[in-house]
């Protein structure tokens, strides 16, 4: 596949099982899958196996693998600069900058670069803080915005004064019709019961105490969860009636992957601060940002803003961004996800629909589909744990690189993906469901 020396693969993983410490797992268990190259939605190890990647990796990869334009940018990058300040002024980071508001509502000027999607999210809920000069966060018990929190609490210098934040965190229910939490059977029921749930936690708590609501505008991890009509702008407006920074978390929904360079662009609001990472530069380098309105911009023209990274907006990243962004454009690889996801993934998971009766359910749009699997159509008991973990062994023996959630499959594609390749994604889905169900 390439011209490098190849290593076998159970090289490569004594050696990582040896030294390397994986997220998320129990350490002892762990087998993990070799990857070593890529092109577009195909990836491979170097004995020759090949795959086809719907997964995304985590759901990054938006571009697909190794888009030569993208790589190029680092590398031109690369030899003329590998590495400045935060502080200084450096020109990829301007031009990375101007195409992210250039995609952003009117009104949002400012990037603040970030190393991921968790630090963008600190940063956004540090800020609407400071705006609203409150305390709680509010967001959904079915969400996931990140994994830090505590190293600035742990600080022992004068950044921690300002932000001892690990505290006043309030969840509530979001919007989920097929698991209604409000007994609705409507879309508009689900929307409005939702909505009014939303606004006795906002006075249980005391308005006057809320900084921000967080949300993911399609929770993701969750189980893609397109809001219901009438939902985001009915947070958006208790958000005016009570003074709370709306953040809108695009770091997974964000750039392509709905279709659409943000999720929010497909319903009626516009937030105030909005986190991004992921799809921006399909993680070739690791960056993240929060993209601020003007309002909020204001506050810091005088006061300093207590936050910062050495690496907020490494020149490797942002070049990644423009290359990125720029090939996006050029390409028309956004509007391909808009489409395959109306004239190919859509109809052919419905179809897997009426044919399985594991099949509860199947929502999404773009390249961010979910199926949900139950034991039972009635019930919606979803499928035992042991069931999924055969879904996924099959899936991947067929060489499919799926994500496998709950009880659930994500099908999520780089926005790059083909018709072709979506009929052989699903002929294996197919295949799958039916010797599980
Ligand atoms: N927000 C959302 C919606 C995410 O899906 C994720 C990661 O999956 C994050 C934030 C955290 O991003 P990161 O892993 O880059 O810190």
């Amino acid at each position: 596949m390439n011209d490098r020396t190849s290593i076998p693969n159970e090289r490569i993983v004594a050696l990582d099982r040896a030294h390397v410490f994986h997220s998320w797992s129990a350490q002892g268990a762990l087998a993990p899958l070799v990857i070593s190259g890529g092109s577009g939605t195909r990836a491979w190890d170097d004995e020759g196996t090949t795959y086809l990647d719907f997964s995304s990796q985590l759901i990054n990869l938006n571009i697909g693998h190794q888009h030569p334009a993208v790589i190029a940018a680092i590398a031109e990058q690369a030899r003329q600069l590998t590495t400045v300040a935060p502080a200084t002024a450096n020109l990829a980071r301007g031009e990375a900058a101007k195409r992210i508001v250039a995609r952003a509502p009117a009104g949002f000027n400012r990037v603040f670069f970030t190393n991921g999607g968790a630090d963008a999210n600190e940063n956004a809920i540090r800020m609407a803080r400071l705006h609203t000069g409150r305390d709680t966060v509010l967001s959904t018990y079915r969400s996931y915005h990140g994994n830090t929190g505590a190293a600035i609490v742990a600080t022992g210098d004068w950044r921690r004064m300002p932000n001892q934040y690990a505290r006043g965190h309030v969840h509530f229910w979001g919007p989920y019709l097929y698991r209604s939490e409000f007994w609705a059977t409507t879309p508009e029921q689900e929307s409005e019961r939702a909505l009014r749930h939303l606004e006795r936690t906002i006075q249980g708590e005391g308005p006057q105490t809320i900084a921000a609501i967080l949300l993911e505008t399609v929770p993701g991890t969750a189980g893609i969860l397109p809001p219901p009509p009438g939902y985001l702008a009915g947070v958006r407006e208790l958000c005016e009636r009570y003074g709370i920074v709306l953040i809108l978390d695009e770091v997974m929904a964000g750039f392509g992957r709905t279709g659409r360079w943000f999720a929010f662009d497909g319903y009626d609001v516009v937030p105030d601060l909005i986190t991004f990472a992921k799809g921006v530069n399909s993680g070739y380098v690791p960056v993240g940002g929060v993209i601020i309105s003007d309002e909020i911009a204001a506050d810091f023209d005088e006061t300093v803003f207590p936050g910062g990274l050495t690496y907020s907006g490494h020149p490797l990243a942002m070049a990644s961004i423009i290359g990125a962004l720029d090939a996006m454009e050029r390409e028309g690889i956004v509007d391909n996800a808009a489409r395959i996801g109306a004239e190919a993934i859509g109809p052919a998971l419905e179809s897997l629909a009426q044919k399985h009766p594991i099949v509860g359910e199947v929502r999404g749009e773009g390249v961010f589909w979910a199926i949900e699997l139950v034991a039972d159509r009635e019930t919606r008991e979803p499928l035992p744990a042991e069931t999924m973990g055969r879904i996924k062994s099959e899936l991947l023996a067929r060489r499919l690189l799926a994500i496998v959630q709950d009880n659930r499959i994500h099908v999520v594609p780089p926005c790059v993906v083909t018709d072709d390749e979506v009929a052989e994604a699903v002929a294996i889905y197919d295949e799958v469901l039916a010797l599980v169900g």
